[in-house]
């Protein structure tokens, strides 16, 4: 990411959560309290929906596959269904019902280990959005089948990054930079009232090498790539995002897709699943949910969507 040096930010707060680095950067106001209660924030919804700790209720519901259903918060069952009408619509690209393949890999662990097929074939048997049935009625989530578990790393970045977002506009908060693991969202105008230049990382070089610079104000610009999380064995690169189809690192053409919306969630959840449908029918599903995008194709082309041209500028 990359920001004016024009005018410098008034507070400056970094912490990890959600497995990642979070940045949270205020331009016009000094108010350590808000920030503590936005970052409180964040360590909130990491405690209820992160798959790795025991007592979450994303754990809450995993322990219970195959067994019965578990209330959760109705910000939890309101994250769980928007993730399942994304998966919908992207026929099933996005899949927060991944996590058997995910832990088999174990991409996020560094364990440079390619499963062998029959382990693929043995863990796909237990994914599918459509085996997590929510009931509106008391806010509960089941999984069908047992050992399916639910892993929310592909949506829970983006939802936390619009409720950092509520909060510090609720406390009048004009002009801020947050980024959570990647997740940014470019609050009102940036220095002397101009868009903000926002760095897009070029995928296929070392961090803080940008594509170019996105020109944007009060949106948020999410990207998905294949230089994330990967492990490089014989020279093939194993990334972090899993084609549900194939239970391995998605092929789609792209070494990465920005979505520039409103929604971070929204923006968060479609990156992943364009990143996994490629960018001819990712266009499609952007367009349902009103988001442009810069993609990083694998022969090195750069391709936009139309509103965004004139405001991305290539390096
Ligand atoms: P992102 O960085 O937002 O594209 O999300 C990638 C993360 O989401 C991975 O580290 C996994 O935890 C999870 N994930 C991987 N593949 C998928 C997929 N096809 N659908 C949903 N979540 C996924
Ligand atoms: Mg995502």
């Amino acid at each position: 990411m990359k920001t004016s040096a024009i005018r410098q930010y008034t507070i400056k707060r970094q912490f990890l959560a959600l497995g990642t680095i979070n940045q949270i950067c205020l331009y016009d106001q000094t108010d350590n309290k808000l920030i503590d209660k936005a970052v409180n924030r964040v360590m909130e919804i990491d405690d209820k929906m992160s798959a790795f700790k025991k007592d979450s209720e994303i754990s809450g519901v995993n322990q219970n596959a195959g067994v019965k259903p578990v209330i959760v918060s109705e910000e939890t069952f309101r994250l769980l269904q928007l993730s399942k009408e994304i998966s919908k619509l992207s026929g099933g690209a996005f899949d927060i019902t991944l996590r058997p393949l995910i832990k088999l890999w174990g991409i996020n662990k560094k364990l440079n280990y390619i499963p062998e097929r029959h382990d693929i074939d043995k863990a796909l048997k237990i994914t599918g959005y459509k085996n997590l049935v929510l009931n509106e009625k008391n806010c509960s989530a089941y999984l069908k089948k047992s050992g399916q578990a639910i892993d929310l790393g592909g949506i829970a970045k983006g939802y936390a990054a619009d409720e950092v977002k509520r909060i510090l506009v609720e406390g009048g908060v004009t002009s801020a930079i947050i980024n959570l693991g990647g997740n940014i969202v470019a609050l009102g105008a940036g220095p002397n009232g101009l868009p903000w230049e926002i760095g897009i990382q070029n995928p296929a070089a070392e961090r803080g090498i940008f594509l170019g610079i996105l020109s944007a104000a009060n949106k948020t610009i999410v990207t998905s790539g294949s230089n994330e999380r990967f492990f490089i064995k014989d020279g093939v690169r194993y990334h972090h995002i899993l084609d549900p189809r194939t239970g391995k690192p998605a092929k789609s053409g792209l070494l990465g897709v920005t979505a520039v919306g409103e929604c971070s969630a929204i923006a968060d959840a479609v990156s992943t699943a364009v990143f996994v449908l490629g960018m001819e029918k990712g266009i499609n599903l952007l367009k349902k949910f009103k988001l442009e995008a810069v993609f990083a194709l694998d022969d090195y082309k750069i391709c936009l969507t139309e509103g965004l041209i004139n405001k991305f500028t290539v390096n």
